[in-house]
């Protein structure tokens, strides 16, 4: 039988506000447990929640980048559920009209086509406290830090067909809530946690089957494994003559499986209803005028003029844009470096990201500055350092030795570009290996690499190794 997978993705962004959604605690992260909690995040009687216009102001970014409704007035409702770390005894969410609706989002796909994705709504609402199963032994410590932390719940359409597509789209609106600098994007901290709805059909079929919702996946990969290993799942169910349950499921990486946590809640079992508390957010023209006007590129446009603008390559422009702050630093060392936009990118996506990687860094926190990677980009382009020599003057910025033309002048990398230099180091290497001479003469072209690495070597490998070839080349032929 022929199945199709239909999955809709429920995101929700913290949002990048240094205090919460309805008080003036801090949303620092890492803080000792229940240090940042503060009445109204406790939920203690008589306290009254006050609107933060930071939360909505980066809602309201969230909506115009996607081009989607941005309701000009919304309301806030409680969502009634009793859970430990939701001291209130409800979550205060947005239900009927959320402050965005009606949105869409390109996302590319592998093999360069593209696809329309849409996003239902984006409500604002707090995010609750944490259970913390670990430490304590047969008991569950409860943190409250978090309560109060502002969120975007960001709905898409089930208008994805496949696990590739669930993540290409999750990675898109990661890139996208970092560009705008709403989310800090940061999954280990559970800054943006992605939830899925997957449910198989027969091909043709109209009706969408049953759906499961994978909670809490906190990385693109276990997205990928959680996706495909719940379609299995289902099919297998179904083709043994039964049913998908609609329910909540766990994915366990260590496992690589998804398991049943509780059935899934119907919309009335919360008991919706407007919060009291609060009154109706009403935007006003200007306010949105403002946020439009804020708005920075967008990480498509940013591709896209990449591509036409540097002329570099589609998967360049993809790889630098992905990170706005990957992107401000490609741009930054370019301009220092005034050389071809292709050798720029090369290094950013080569040894910078190499080194980040094996460090463990972010590239905020990479100890070459994009004016130091400018500097080297420079002395590239200039001749004064052949890749080789480029390598070792980027290994002793890493480590702090200082900027690269100090590093040049220090350890004198300087290369060797003067044309007699060079006839003369090979010249020298010509006499002292006499019969290597013959054997290339001879026809055994190998020894020509032989040959280099002795005048490289003559040369303390500084010689400009395109010329060094040349003038090999010219006096054994000649
Ligand atoms: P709830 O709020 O109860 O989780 P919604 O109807 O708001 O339910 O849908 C939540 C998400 O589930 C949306 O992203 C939606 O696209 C997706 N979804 C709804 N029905 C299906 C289905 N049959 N298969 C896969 N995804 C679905
Ligand atoms: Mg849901």
């Amino acid at each position: 039988m022929q199945w199709e997978t239909v999955i809709g993705l429920e995101i929700h962004a913290q949002l990048a506000t240094k205090s919460k959604i309805f008080s003036g605690a801090s949303t620092a992260f890492g803080a000792e447990p229940n240090t940042q909690a503060c009445a109204v995040d406790l939920g203690l009687p008589g306290v009254l929640p006050v609107l933060n216009e930071e939360a909505v102001r980066c809602a309201v970014t969230f909506g115009l980048a996607i081009g989607a409704e941005v309701n000009r007035r919304s309301i806030f409702a409680r969502k009634n559920y009793f859970y430990p770390d939701l001291p209130k005894g409800y979550q205060i969410s947005q239900y009927e009209q959320p402050i965005v609706a009606r949105g869409e989002l390109v996302i590319e796909l592998e093999g360069g086509s593209s696809k329309v994705i849409g996003i239902t709504r984006a409500h604002l609402e707090e995010d609750a406290g944490k259970s913390l199963h670990e430490d304590f032994h047969g008991m569950t410590g409860i943190d409250l830090n978090r309560a109060g932390t502002p969120l975007l719940e960001i709905v898409s359409e089930p208008d994805l067909r496949s696990a590739k597509e669930a993540v290409a789209y999750a990675k898109a609106i990661h890139s996208l809530v970092r560009h705008l600098g709403i989310c800090d994007g940061n999954m280990q901290e559970g800054s943006f946690r992605v939830d899925a709805n997957v449910s198989v059909r027969l091909k043709g079929q109209r009706e969408f089957g049953t759906r499961a919702e994978i909670k809490n996946v906190n990385s693109f990969r276990f997205l990928e494994r959680a996706i495909n290993f719940e379609i299995e799942r289902q099919i297998d169910v179904i083709e043994g003559g039964g049913s998908v349950v609609q329910e909540t499921r766990l994915y366990d990486p260590d496992r690589d499986e998804t398991r049943s946590m509780r059935g899934k809640e119907e919309a009335h079992d919360y008991r919706y209803f407007p919060d009291p508390d609060l009154l109706p957010v009403v935007l006003e023209e200007s306010f949105i005028d403002k946020v439009r006007a804020s708005l920075p590129e967008l990480p498509a446009e940013k591709k896209q003029r990449f591509i036409t603008h540097y002329g570099l390559p589609a998967y360049d422009a993809a790889f630098l844009t992905a990170d706005r702050a990957l992107a401000d630093y490609f741009e930054e060392a370019l301009k220092v470096g005034g050389c071809e936009p292709k050798l720029a990118a090369n290094w950013v996506m080569g040894d910078v990201s190499a080194a980040l990687n094996k460090a463990g860094l972010e590239i905020g926190a990479c100890p070459v500055s994009a004016a130091m990677l400018g500097g080297l980009l420079k002395r590239i382009a200039d001749n004064t350092l052949s890749g080789k020599l480029a390598k070792e003057v980027f290994e002793a910025m890493w480590a702090g030795e200082g900027d690269a033309d100090a590093i040049i002048e220090k350890k004198g990398l300087k290369q060797i570009t003067d044309e007699s230099a060079i006839e003369a180091l090979v010249d020298g290497v010509l006499a002292q290996f006499p019969a290597q001479v013959e054997e290339f003469r001879s026809g055994k072209d190998k020894v020509f690499g032989f040959l280099v690495g002795q005048v490289m070597k003559a040369a303390k490998g500084k010689a400009n190794p395109a010329q060094l070839n040349a003038v090999l080349k010219k006096r054994l032929e000649g």
